[in-house]
């Protein structure tokens, strides 16, 4: 067997927040079985696979073996949730094993999902089932891919222990990799405390961890507040370009990272449409795919309160500075979204703003009237620029529109092999992810490794796939996907 490695599990973030970390052990998992894990991130980690793949290596993916020394942690965070405030969120079911140092000399949280109760489960068993961790494996494996930041899931382990739910499910643990898991919530949580020392020592810990440029900066907690809305923008400017829908964009999944966190009720674009909602609990579309610019900025508005005392210190008309800063979100999230959206039709470098943007607004207004896939429309566009306009216009509602359009498009010199990198043939399409998860849970993981593979490149049209790149049967209806399973 190979032999274990000497784990460097580091313990800042409980050392720098001892009140953000309650000390705490993961359930016991009886029967142990390794069902996915990412070879190439556990090697990024310093990891042996091979070893990760032992019983010892199989007791640290679900925190059962750890070294002498590690202390375990739930993190504590607070969290609007759809609009409506908690004060005591937390790790219900999770728990930060501590971090890891990767090759790039980074630091990685290495955390577990589904580890048993803590005291933050409030009602909750503290569990979660194999079908909704696979879920978050093959959905962040593939926002990886695709270039989008992510937590990652370095395995899924399932337990052996059944997890009860509308039915009985076999129950599993996630291992996730995150740069860290400081969320808006976190803050929130720290401002509510009225422990001014306890706030300053979450914003420097954040700011050493993110973004040290701020620690240079004439205003730290400004600039702090500025790298996050810059990073948010950019986050969320890569999801409507993809077409993903979050499903569950409260402020507790809300990172200072940058990092897209929480996969449980996601899913991809099928036909395009601004009010797409698949949450079961979104009744009111507040998560709608359209709108998750917006609950960006609101989810801002709330790091900004709850940043106020340490800009307090460094200006007298704090809340001026914070809406000033919250206005540049707008700008931001407009001008990588426009950015994207150039290279998602292959408009030639340095072409003007007042030829481009009237393309991208037209082409949205077509693809609103239109309701086209999301991701087949923009790969088929593509072929429109080598000359096949058919299997875009066929998408389409408006073909006088479209054709209009398009020689205005052809016109400026799209160029195809550019939009061939930016625009996925491959994405965890919902009706191919539900197939894999069922069968997964039924026992076979021949379709999620199938969908991992797949997924790994998705731009790179390879023969044989093509049901992977086609929209779901009108068989599989409408798509509804739930929270916190
Ligand atoms: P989420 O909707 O995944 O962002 O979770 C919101 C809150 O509910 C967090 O505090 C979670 O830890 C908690 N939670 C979700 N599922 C469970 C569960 N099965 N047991 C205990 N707590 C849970
Ligand atoms: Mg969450
Ligand atoms: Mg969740």
């Amino acid at each position: 067997t190979p032999p274990a490695p000497t784990l460097a599990l580091d313990h800042r973030y409980a050392r720098d927040l001892p009140e953000l970390a309650l000390p705490w052990q993961a359930a016991d998992v009886p029967e142990p079985r390794l069902l996915v894990l990412d070879e190439a991130l556990a090697v990024d980690l310093g990891l042996d696979p091979a070893w990760l793949r032992t019983p010892e290596g199989t007791g640290l993916l679900t925190g059962t073996r750890l070294p002498d020394d590690a202390t375990p942690v739930a993190q504590a965070y607070a969290g609007h949730q759809f609009g409506g405030y908690s004060p005591r969120l937390g790790d219900g079911r999770a728990l930060l094993l501590g971090e890891l140092v990767d090759r790039d000399g980074g630091a990685r949280d290495l955390h577990l999902k589904g580890s048993g109760r803590t005291p933050f489960s409030r009602g909750g068993d503290g569990l979660a089932a194999v079908g909704p961790m696979l879920r978050e494996h093959v959905v962040s494996h593939a926002m990886h891919a695709l270039g989008i930041p992510t937590t990652r899931s370095l395995a899924v382990v399932a337990t052996g222990r059944p997890v009860q739910r509308e039915s009985v499910l076999p129950g599993a643990v996630l291992a996730r990799v995150a740069s860290s898991h400081l969320r808006v919530g976190t803050f929130q949580y720290a401002r509510a405390t009225e422990d001014t020392d306890l706030l300053r020592r979450l914003a420097d810990h954040a700011i050493s961890r993110h973004h040290p440029a701020a620690a240079e900066a004439d205003q730290p907690y400004v600039a702090l507040f500025e790298a996050v809305l810059g990073a948010q923008a950019s986050l969320v400017a890569s999801w409507m370009l993809v077409g993903f829908v979050h499903g569950v964009m409260n402020t507790d999944n809300t990172t200072i990272s940058g990092e897209t966190i929480d996969y449980g009720p996601c899913a991809f674009l099928d036909a395009f449409d601004p009010a797409a909602v698949y949450s079961s609990i979104d009744a009111g579309g507040r998560y709608s795919y359209g709108n998750q610019p917006l609950v960006a900025e609101w989810n801002l508005a709330r790091f900004a309160e709850s940043l106020l005392p340490l800009l307090a210190e460094e200006q007298d008309d704090a809340v001026e500075v914070a809406t000033a800063a919250l206005g540049g979100f707008r700008t931001a999230y407009s001008a990588a979204w426009s950015r994207g959206m150039r290279a998602k039709l292959g408009l030639p470098d340095g072409l003007e703003e007042a030829v481009a943007s009237p393309l991208v607004t037209d082409l949205v207004s077509l693809l609103q009237a239109g309701h086209p896939d999301h991701t087949g429309f923009f790969r088929s566009l593509a072929a429109a620029a080598r000359g096949d306009v058919e299997p875009a216009r066929s998408q389409l509602l408006d073909l006088a529109g479209f054709d209009a359009w398009s020689e205005r498009w052809l016109a400026v010199g799209p160029d195809p092999d550019a939009m061939d990198r930016v625009n996925p043939a491959y994405v965890p399409r919902n009706h191919l992810v539900e197939e894999a998860l069922d069968a997964a849970t039924a026992g076979d993981l021949g379709p999620v490794e199938q969908l991992l593979d797949v997924l790994e490149r998705p731009y790179d049209v390879r023969p044989g796939l093509e049901r992977y790149a086609e929209p779901a049967p009108d068989s599989f209806g409408a798509y509804t996907t739930y929270c916190g399973t």
